[in-house]
């Protein structure tokens, strides 16, 4: 995977669905993030992505713990997963069109560059941070946020 050198990419904080190992796209869609492969966001709409007048881009909160504010939260989990799902936090490479979003960033490209997991799940961590190629780190979940 090749990141362009002329432009700084920068990081954001996102949540993923964890199937077989590989990250899904959870929030408004469901779509699979190739490993070594660049995340672009796409709209049904004709215009570069993100638009300032559209909600299309690639979500990312500016700090990991913006996460919370983004409503992936709930009263039964550290993140909101559908039933009997998994997810992961990580913090994201973005590039190409980048605008402000309330919580952080929406972007045209992303790419997992840290995944960010709890000690109980460190065996799904390591796998899945090995299909992507990237690294990984272990949190205490009764850290207080
Ligand atoms: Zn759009």
């Amino acid at each position: 995977m090749r990141v362009p050198d002329a432009i700084d990419p920068a990081v954001g904080y996102r949540v993923w669905l964890v199937e077989e190992d590989r990250l899904f796209s959870f929030a408004h869609d469901y779509i699979m993030w190739q490993p070594y492969m660049p995340f672009e966001a796409v709209c049904s709409k004709d215009h570069e992505v993100p638009d300032k007048n559209c909600s299309c881009g690639l979500y990312a909160a500016a700090t990991f713990n913006r996460l919370f504010e983004m409503g992936y939260t709930k009263s039964y989990g550290m993140f909101a997963a559908p039933e009997g799902r998994i997810t992961v936090a990580g913090q994201v490479k973005l590039w190409g069109a980048i605008i402000p979003a309330s919580t952080g960033w929406r972007a045209q490209f992303a790419y997992p560059q840290k995944l960010l997991v709890p000690y109980s799940r460190w065996k799904i961590a390591r796998k899945v941070a090995a299909e992507y190629g990237v690294p990984f780190q272990l949190y205490n979940l009764e850290r207080k946020h």
